[in-house]
């Protein structure tokens, strides 16, 4: 049995790995200071005896002893992460700091959360991992696509220095069960717009594409991932399947059958006008991995979830 950290772990993804790591029989620690995350996502863990919870700020340093390390915790939707900046930085500096050291002292193996982002408004299309990126550095993107940079760079420098082992998963749009209804991504946001009959709010002209993966698939490659010898990437992990804003908010309406009409909104600034991820590398290393899952069956799983959940807690998006 081994002890695993996860910090973040009640927010949406890391709320799905813990489950799947406890599946697997291991010892899980979850570490969260529950800016973006909630009880709710854990609350089915509580009593269980291999899970325990630690309220916990990754800023600041702490003493445990682990064998394995996921590190999750910064918000990642741009509304949350935009909220205040300067802590969205010190999270994935110091954060990533904290847990590289406690990786070093522990000599746990860690698997780093990177994103897409790293790759900004990409002029190579899809992205590979060898695509340095277009990163504006000084814009109301930058605290968090500039902050993941740094985390990798750090990955990368405790692995080269100290011998850490070092695993950089970069995730490009994730969705599925949990995210918050206030979370202020995409799909939530359409979801929830379309179950309360609410406006749906493309921003831009919705010819902006994201690629969406759902999230079972998504914690799959995470634990492939922390399974590989003599591997660090990074590692592009996505689905391939491409489609527009306002696709998906034709999507969503579609598979609601709401009457809600789509409504243009202003494009925030350094919007990404593309993304896409090439996942050879992904496949060849991480035994084949694909994201089996296409977008309309993780949307009907996803609008389940926000079904049952709004009907315990109307929200407001
Ligand atoms: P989320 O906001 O649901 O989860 C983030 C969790 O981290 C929350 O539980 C939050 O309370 C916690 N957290 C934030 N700051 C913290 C701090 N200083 N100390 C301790 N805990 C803190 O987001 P998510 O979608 O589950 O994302 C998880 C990770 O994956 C993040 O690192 C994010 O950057 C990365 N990621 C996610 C996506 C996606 O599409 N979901 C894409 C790229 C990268
Ligand atoms: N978006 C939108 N309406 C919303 C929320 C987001 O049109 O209510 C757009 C946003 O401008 C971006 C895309 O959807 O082009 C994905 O946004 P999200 O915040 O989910 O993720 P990210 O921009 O970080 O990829």
């Amino acid at each position: 049995m081994k002890r695993i950290l996860v910090t973040g772990g009640a927010g949406f993804i890391g709320s799905h790995l813990i489950d799947r790591l406890l599946e697997r029989g291991n010892d899980v620690v979850c570490l969260d200071n529950f800016f973006t995350g909630s009880k709710e996502n854990i609350r089915h863990l509580l009593d269980h005896h291999y899970f325990e919870l630690i309220r916990h700020d990754v800023t600041e340093p702490i003493l445990l002893e682990v064998d394995e390390i996921y590190n999750l915790a910064c918000p990642a939707s741009p509304v949350h992460y935009q909220y205040n900046p300067v802590k969205t930085i010190k999270t994935n500096v110091m954060g990533t700091i904290n847990m590289l050291g406690l990786a070093k002292r522990t000599k746990a193996r860690i698997l780093q959360a990177s994103t897409s982002e790293v790759y900004g408004d990409p002029h190579v299309h899809p992205q590979t991992e060898d695509y340095w990126g277009n990163v504006n550095p000084i814009g109301i993107r930058s605290c968090y696509d500039e902050g993941k940079r740094v985390a990798e760079t750090l990955c990368m420098d405790y692995h080269r220095s100290n011998g850490v082992d070092v695993k950089i998963v970069r995730i490009f749009n994730t969705y599925g069960p949990r995210m918050a209804e206030n979370d202020g991504r995409v799909v939530s946001n359409f979801i929830v717009q379309a179950l309360q009959g609410q406006d749906i709010t493309v921003y831009g002209e919705g010819d902006q594409t994201r690629s969406f993966c759902y999230v079972d698939n998504l914690v799959d490659g995470f634990l492939r991932m922390m399974d590989t010898e003599g591997f660090t990437g990074p590692v592009n992990l996505g689905n391939p399947g491409e489609f527009t804003i306002l696709e998906l908010a034709e999507k969503v309406i579609d598979l609601t059958g709401s009457t809600s009409k789509i409504i243009k909104m202003p494009l925030p600034p350094d919007d990404p006008t593309q993304r896409k991820p090439n996942i050879s590398l992904a496949q060849e290393k991480l035994g084949g991995w694909t994201p089996d899952i296409p977008l309309e069956e993780g949307l009907k799983k996803t609008i389940a979830y926000f079904e049952s959940h709004l009907k315990k807690s109307p929200a407001k998006v």
